[in-house]
């Protein structure tokens, strides 16, 4: 990203009001976290982040790096500070260029609850009893939601709850999307078995057939699905995501399988490199906050083989869409039409040279193959095509 910025953002726009936090482990710890709840505060007043991949680092990971201290996800941080709603994740597609998918495929994974969240212990036998009290008992009586004997010697018990409150946000957010692209929407759950997921369906059927079944219809979205919101139980998208490479449909789903079948579109779709990652969240006011990032992690073994000086080629395709997304979503925001011309003029641009460098085979070696360009190569060449 340092070469990027200097290369090609810096020669062109003036990021003076930019602000950046350092997410480095060693920052971190060095700052008691404080880098990163200035990180989130920010973000919450600026309401466009860009964010590069951040690594939550292993016990091997803290000894090697002298961290004093566990550091949590900063990722879980965010989702929790801007009241995350969903991480939308979609192919991204270069013209000319066939990857996994030939149409988009979007996703909108629930950004809240679920196993992440999970209180658990390791127990031997003996009896769980899991009870809900109400916040004021002028609300009803106690509820035991769950009694069960534990038999084994060893086992794990887990709780945990999923979050509906902001289930209709994300529904606005998936259904919008959809259209837009032209896709068909799929709600994905395991509702058949997992019966407390049966809430998340309903809420999202009811903002369907409410505000969204006659705009799909007049566009002609619904023609696979007999005319209504389909349902998709999770084993089956997982097949369906490798059979529908021709794309045009989006799923909504779940936090943790949204986690999984966004991996599993990505290998279809070619690399995590090709895949975009954004939160959305919703600040006091309404207004709307919007990180964006690549879905893939800090590429180590690259980075390694980097200070070893070998070659590397690091496709910044997902980076440099979520960075150009960011600075789009924060020209918005600011309401001034001006502003947002230049920046969409520059944003255009940019891309449009990425996309020249791939199809002109100047790509990086995960798409162009032993022939494509270094990592250093590829930057220089789009900052030449910048230039011109
Ligand atoms: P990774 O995504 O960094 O890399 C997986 C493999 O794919 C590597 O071989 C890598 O070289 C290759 N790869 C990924 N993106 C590529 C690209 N754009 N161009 C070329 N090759 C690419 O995942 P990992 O190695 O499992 O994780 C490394 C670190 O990143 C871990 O500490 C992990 O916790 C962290 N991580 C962070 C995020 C995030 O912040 N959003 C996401 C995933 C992983």
């Amino acid at each position: 990203m340092e070469l990027i910025m200097d290369k090609w953002v810096k020669p062109s726009v003036d990021i003076s009001k930019w602000e950046f936090y350092d997410l480095s482990c060693k920052e971190r710890d060095a700052t008691n976290d404080q880098v990163l709840k200035d990180a989130v505060a920010a973000g919450a007043r600026i309401g466009s982040i860009f964010k590069e991949p951040t690594i939550t680092p292993t016990k091997e990971q803290m000894a090697s790096m002298g961290l004093t201290k566990a550091l949590g996800s900063p990722n879980g941080l965010m989702r929790r500070g801007w009241n995350g709603i969903t991480i939308s994740r979609d192919t991204i597609h270069i013209p000319g260029i066939e990857l996994g998918f030939k149409r988009p495929v979007l996703f909108e994974r629930h950004a809240v609850g679920g196993e992440y969240g999970a209180g658990w212990k390791k127990v031997g036998k003996g009896r769980v009893l899991t009870t809900f009290f109400p916040e004021s008992m002028d609300e009803g009586k106690p509820i035991i939601v769950d009694g069960r004997e534990v038999k084994d010697d060893r086992s794990c018990v887990v709780v945990y709850d999923n979050p509906l409150d902001n289930v209709e946000d994300l529904a606005h957010i998936f259904f919008q999307r959809c259209l837009e692209a032209k896709v068909v929407p799929y709600v994905v759950t395991k509702k058949t078995v997992f019966k407390w997921q049966e809430g998340f369906w309903q809420i999202m059927k009811e903002v369907f057939d409410a505000d969204y079944k006659g705009d799909f219809l007049k566009a002609g979205l619904l023609e696979k699905t007999h005319g209504e919101l389909q349902h998709l139980i999770s084993d089956a998208a997982t097949m369906q995501i490798i059979r529908w490479t021709d794309g045009g449909f989006g799923m909504a789903c779940h936090n943790y399988d949204g986690d999984m079948l966004t991996d599993e579109v990505a290998q279809v779709h070619r690399s995590p490199g090709f895949i975009t990652s954004n939160l959305i969240g919703k600040r006091e006011d309404g207004a709307l906050i919007k990180e964006f990032e690549a879905s893939h992690g800090t590429v180590a073994d690259l980075w390694h083989a980097h200070l070893r000086g070998e070659e590397t080629s690091m496709n910044p395709l997902g980076m440099v869409v979520a960075l150009l997304g960011a600075m789009d979503h924060s020209a918005s925001l600011a309401q001034d039409p001006q502003l947002l011309q230049v920046t969409q003029h520059f944003t255009k641009c940019c891309q449009a040279a990425v996309y020249a460098a791939f199809r002109s085979g100047k790509g990086t070696r995960d798409m162009a193959g032993p022939e494509g360009q270094t990592t250093e190569q590829f930057v220089n060449w789009v900052a030449e095509e910048l230039g011109r």
